[in-house]
């Protein structure tokens, strides 16, 4: 099945072919340079099968090409540092080719290996209860620096990667053209079931119905946080321009739309939002909505002093929302003791401290 996303193009602004290219594309670029078509197919396996980094690498190619093609590199990073945890999971901090650095998180489990990927440096959404929103934005990424955290990954562990989730740093629906043609090229070029692929948002005004349009087979999960609006402007400060029944409105139609059922995830705080009433409030917005609730204990930052609920909070929390018939389950995020779960990724070099 393929996607109906536009495909990035390789010669957007450069004349170098990068990660994100189509087979369609890169054979065109290998025809400009005055090669024979087939070589678009073997740079293709080469960049997405075998890990190439730039041309010289290629090692089928005419030697008198390739050094000449020397300066043309396909755009990877480098890792910078890796922390791994007890737990098996791997947390990346890697080297953009402007010297900016990006976290990505490697978490592997005997059937799957999940790749957890940012789509920004920093994040400009500001929410309360998370480390990247407190380092601020830098800037979106580049569809090539978004596959190229799967490809590294893949890479590390020499091992498939199954799952992708856009959970890292970054609001992916503000780099929407982007995170669009990484998941084109992840699921056509590098063989990830669009169904494998999760993109997580605090929700922008218009953005959930424009993803809708394109009738994505990924799972969208919206990060709702709070079971009233009052609550959630205290969390998410963006939700003071976007009210509660118009993300739910936007919602609505994205199910209608791509006939998918939709997660909203909702982090876990002690006392402020874990209480039978909030479960009861949440049941009631959700009621008939063809969801589910994904609960997150709140994974502590320093900055602030919230409390992760204990085991008899979560699980009161859970039978409350079962007995009113909401589908849920409770994600406890892997990578705590390297500060590489949910909510405490940072754009600073710090986070390897
Ligand atoms: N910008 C996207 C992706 C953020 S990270 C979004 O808002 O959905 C993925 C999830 O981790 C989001 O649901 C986010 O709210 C959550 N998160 C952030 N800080 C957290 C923390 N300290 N503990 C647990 N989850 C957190």
């Amino acid at each position: 099945m393929s996607l109906q996303l536009a495909s990035q193009s390789v010669s957007q602004g450069t004349s170098t072919p990068r990660l994100g290219a189509s087979l369609e594309e890169l054979t065109a670029w290998v025809q400009e340079q005055g090669q024979p078509a087939y070589r678009g197919k073997q740079l293709y396996q080469w960049l997405y099968g075998q890990g190439a980094r730039s041309l010289s690498d290629i090692t089928v190619f005419p030697k008198k090409w390739r050094e000449n093609a020397e300066a043309v590199d396909f755009g990877r990073s480098t890792v910078h540092h890796r922390s791994i945890a007890p737990d098996g999971t791997i947390k990346y901090l890697l080297k953009l080719s402007d010297g900016n650095i990006v976290e990505t998180v490697g978490m592997p489990t005997q059937k799957r290996l999940t790749v957890c990927v940012s789509s920004q440096v920093g994040c400009p959404m500001a929410c309360d209860f998370c480390a990247t929103g407190k380092g601020g934005f830098l800037r979106n990424l580049e569809t090539h620096e978004i596959v190229d955290q799967v490809l590294t990954v893949q890479e590390e562990f020499d091992r498939r990667v199954s799952n992708v989730v856009f959970m890292g740093m970054g609001e992916p629906l503000l780099n929407i053209d982007n995170v669009l043609a990484a998941l084109r090229c992840l699921n056509e070029d590098v063989g990830i079931g669009q169904r494998s692929m999760t993109v997580s948002t605090v929700g922008i005004p218009g953005h959930v119905r424009r993803l809708a349009q394109h009738k994505l087979q990924a799972t969208l999960a919206v990060s709702l946080h709070a079971s009233n609006q009052a609550l959630r402007e205290q969390l998410i400060p963006s939700a003071r321009q976007y009210p509660l029944e118009d993300l739910f409105a936007e919602c609505r139609d994205y199910v209608k739309l791509t006939g998918r059922r939709l997660t909203f995830e909702y982090l876990l705080l002690a006392e402020l939002n874990d209480r039978p009433e909030h479960a009861e409030e949440l049941a009631q917005h959700l009621r008939g909505f063809q969801s589910h609730v994904n609960l997150i204990p709140y994974n502590p930052i320093s900055e602030v002093d919230y409390q992760r609920p204990d085991r008899r909070r979560i699980d009161r929390f859970v039978r409350a929302l079962e007995e009113r018939h909401i589908a849920v389950s409770v994600r406890y995020s892997k990578g705590l003791d390297v500060d590489a779960a949910c909510g405490q990724l940072r754009a600073s070099q710090n986070s390897q401290a």
